[in-house]
């Protein structure tokens, strides 16, 4: 068993090259047997970059509103409360919406393998609404 204690020694950091905009992240479990854990904050229109994760990620949404969205497919709306299970492998993005934030408490498995930048052609399929679901 490994405890973590409050935020000590573990600042919120400032993420760059492969997310778009300005994201922060709170480590909260730092990569530990495979296990990653990380409080994650993407400011409006901010998004990762396309990648994958070796054995998947879960994905909590806790403030605020986003997207995430498969490749080949449209983007999702996510929003509070709302539970993602990317798995293995697949190709996807996440982040927030033109005008709100989102915070994710983001579980990933395995090695995150990070590929190019979500090009704003794309991150616009937003626009349309999305997914009907
Ligand atoms: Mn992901």
């Amino acid at each position: 068993m490994q405890i973590v204690h409050g935020r000590a020694g573990r600042p919120v950091e400032q993420r760059g090259a492969t997310f778009t905009g300005v994201v922060w992240g709170d480590p909260v479990l730092p990569s530990t047997d495979g296990t990653t854990v990380n409080s994650v904050t993407f400011t409006p229109g901010a998004r990762t970059y396309w990648h994958h994760h070796e054995r998947g990620q879960l994905l909590v949404v806790t403030a605020g509103s986003g997207w995430v969205c498969p490749h080949g497919e449209e983007p999702q709306p996510i929003t509070v409360g709302d539970v993602v299970w990317v798995p293995p492998g697949e190709r996807h993005w996440h982040g927030a919406g033109r005008d709100s934030i989102m915070t994710h408490l983001a579980t990933s498995l395995g090695t995150t393998t990070w590929l190019e930048e979500v090009a704003e052609a794309e991150y616009a399929a937003i626009d349309a609404g999305g997914a009907v679901k």
